[in-house]
């Protein structure tokens, strides 16, 4: 059945009780076209008509109260700002007030003295009295014998639609009408037959009906459990099938063979053993580029676990198979960072890296870019600058991404069309992203993990101090200079104002300096506004080790590698995020010495402050910490994540019902498995809801 022919691909005017003028109001407030969008207007309760409370038996701690009795005493009281409408509603066993401050003379004309009303709203108290504030309030109809038994819906709606007499209420009423003129045939199922049975799933007619109008708490439930693992489902079914279309479609350059500079560095050169899970990756990562199709892969490790050295050795594969690659980071400090790091790894090699960043001289600049051309640059390191028009490579093979969720989508598509057959993509990111996160908002690419950090490694342990207990702070990183380490303040960036933050930092800045005086000491200090050369200055004497302090805004936060940094001082730590303050304090514990940080505040911190503090403190694990984040914040604001489209569920919630969402995935991946074109009869119906749904979403991902 085609969606042509289906009831629900109606435009919403033609709706009983619709009509085009209203039809252009749910289109404005609500964004509802057709009755199929009507019909994926849930409401937010249900009246139980059956519950109603006697007056006199309301406690005083219920939140939201239903009754029922006659409308007495309707009067405007009071001016101006003051001035309200207050009722008094009686029943058998005693009464309870209601007051309006807003829409008084439209709610006044509605409502009739004597008659008897059916209220609901939220109870509070006013001089002992009960009250409620802005009640639902509608004429009482008492239910017939047969009537009816369902839950009354109640529906979202705006104050532009109230105001047009399409309240909450009024809605339902339409949604009734629709619900007349829907069948079984109008709401196919889309999910195997065996999935249901296995997870004891209502059917999805059955499931729509009884969202709308169950006949008890029990029942929504299950509606609501089969509604959400459909959302989640379908989306894990595309997901999985752009990445085997991707996997069978997309042609890929192929790195057959491990060669001279791979074997050679691997066998002489790397400066330490490779932890299992890198030489995991690393596998991964060599048999995915062996089999030519383009690779898509993020890597997810936590900070300090060792992205970069998988990064070049992937790098070296590519070029023993004659390609070039290119490592583009987000910043130029990090461009710069990485550039130094890998140039000093392949030294011995007599292998040297190019840097293209937005301040690369015009000269060098032009010179880099008829190298590249020429196939003479086999390994470029670089910011944006890399993925600027009118930078040409000879046969890019292999592109790194690190600290992804800096960079759009847009920028890794650049990437692609960088040569003819699309470069295989390693995309790292800077702080993990919780596994129900990575699941959908990148469930189309592949996904390999580092888990374990390098041997050796102490933990960090970190601690809360506040403002009065400064002087301890500074005595400690003293103590720490003075055997030979180094030690990070850093100071938040104040959004609103880049003077405010400069000002924060320098007076921050003067004040270090005077417990740390020269020339006994010596301190490094980097900011957003200073010019890239001096920063660089800067950076690079904290990296040499000549400057024993840095002092610095959040600038330094990914990537930077100092080994012999082993205090980070995080000044008002409260107005960090939870990824950020887990970057920063990556920063440290880089070496084989014991190393801490140090969370400054004020004695004033809010509770959520509190929480990502006492979460810092507790545990280092960065996979924790991202799970943590993402429960505090919700997944809109989680870095990188908002415009992905793959948070576009109306039911589910990666937070919430991440149970769901694992056997969601779980079943998307062994129906396709099993039966990849979707041709068994059992999954026809998931197939025709595919087919249906095709061009409707604009739906796509490119990595
Ligand atoms: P990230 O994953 O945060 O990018 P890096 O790649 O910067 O981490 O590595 C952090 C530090 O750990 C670097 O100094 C690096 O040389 C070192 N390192 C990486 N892998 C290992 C290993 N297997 N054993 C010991 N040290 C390692
Ligand atoms: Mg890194």
């Amino acid at each position: 059945m085609s969606v042509q022919n289906n009831i629900l691909s109606s435009p919403i005017e033609y709706l009983k009780g619709v009509g085009p003028l209203r039809a252009d109001w749910l289109k404005k407030e609500l964004n509802i076209f057709t009755f199929n969008d009507l019909l994926h207007l849930f409401p937010y309760r249900h009246i139980d008509k059956s519950t109603i409370t006697a007056i006199n038996n309301i406690e005083t701690n219920a939140e939201y109260i239903q009754v029922v009795g006659k409308l007495t005493n309707l009067q405007i009281i009071g001016e101006r700002k003051g001035k309200r409408l207050t009722a008094t509603l009686k029943d058998e066993t005693g009464s309870i007030e209601l007051v309006w401050f807003q829409g008084i003379s439209w709610i006044q004309k509605i409502l009739t003295e004597g008659s008897i009303y059916l209220v609901f709203g939220k109870l509070s108290y006013f001089n002992n009295t009960p009250q409620i504030i802005h009640a639902e309030i509608e004429l009482y109809v008492p239910l017939q014998n047969n009537e009816r038994k369902y839950f009354e819906p109640v529906y979202p709606s705006t104050e532009k639609l109230k105001a047009k007499g399409l309240n909450g209420r009024q809605i339902a009423k339409l949604t009734f009408a629709l619900w007349q003129q829907i069948t079984i045939e109008s709401i196919p199922e889309n999910i195997p037959e065996n999935i249901l049975t296995e997870l004891n799933l209502l059917n999805r007619y059955k499931a729509y009906k009884s969202i709308h109008y169950p006949a008890n708490k029990i029942e929504y439930n299950q509606a609501l459990n089969r509604l959400k693992f459909e959302e989640f489902f379908i989306a894990q079914v595309r997901l999985n099938l752009v990445k085997i279309q991707r996997h069978q479609c997309s042609k890929g350059v192929i790195f057959e063979k491990v060669g001279a500079l791979f074997n050679n560095f691997y066998s002489n050169h790397l400066p330490f053993e490779l932890t299992n899970a890198q030489k995991n990756v690393l596998k991964q990562i060599r048999q995915d580029a062996a089999k030519g199709h383009q690779m898509n892969r993020l890597l997810q490790g936590d900070v300090g676990s060792g992205k970069t050295i998988v990064a070049l050795l992937s790098m070296l594969l590519a070029a023993d198979n004659g390609y070039q690659s290119c490592l583009m980071a987000p910043t130029e400090i990090l461009a710069m960072q990485h550039y130094n790091s890998l140039n000093s790894l392949l030294q011995p090699m007599n292998i040297s890296v190019s840097l293209l960043t937005g301040s690369t001289k015009a000269k060098e600049r032009k010179a880099i870019l008829t190298d590249l051309q020429e196939g003479k640059i086999k390994f470029i390191v670089g910011t944006h600058a890399l993925i600027e028009e009118n930078v040409q490579f000879n046969n890019l093979g292999f592109a790194v991404v690190d600290e992804q969720h800096r960079f759009g989508v847009a920028q890794r598509a650049a990437l692609w069309k960088k040569s003819v057959i699309p470069p295989h993509i390693l995309v790292m990111t800077a702080t993990p992203i919780p596994r129900t996160l990575a699941m959908t908002a990148y469930g189309d690419l592949d996904y390999s993990i580092i888990d374990e950090l390098p041997k050796g490694r102490q933990a960090i342990t970190t601690v809360h101090r506040n403002e009065m207990q400064r002087m301890k702070v500074m005595e400690f990183i003293r103590d720490e200079v003075t055997k030979g380490r180094q030690a990070y303040i850093i100071y938040p960036l104040i959004e609103e104002s880049e003077k405010l933050s400069y000002e924060d930092l320098m007076q921050g800045y003067q004040e270090t300096k005077s417990y740390f005086p020269e020339p006994k000491y010596s301190i490094s200090v980097l900011h957003g506004k200073m010019p890239i050369a001096q920063k660089e200055t800067n950076m690079q004497r904290f990296v040499e080790g000549t400057t024993q302090i840095m002092v610095s805004t959040t600038v330094i936060e990914v990537g930077v590698n100092v080994p012999n940094a082993t205090v980070m001082v995080i000044e008002s730590a409260e107005k960090f995020g939870l990824s950020q303050l887990h970057q920063l304090r990556g920063r440290v514990g880089r070496g084989s010495e014991k190393s801490f940080c140090i969370l400054l505040t004020g004695s004033k911190v809010s509770t959520e402050a509190l929480e990502r503090i006492h979460t810092m403190c507790t545990t280092s694990n960065g996979f924790i910490i991202a799970e943590k984040d993402l429960e505090l914040r919700g997944p809109g604001d989680v870095d990188g994540v908002r415009q992905s489209g793959a948070l576009n569920f109306k039911l589910a919630s990666i937070v919430n019902d991440r149970e769901l969402l694992e056997k969601a995935k779980q079943m998307a991946e062994k129906v396709l498995t099993d039966d990849v074109e979707l041709k068994l009869a059992n999954n026809l119906p998931l197939k025709n809801y595919l087919n249906q749904q095709k061009g409707k979403t604009n739906w796509s991902k490119i990595s």
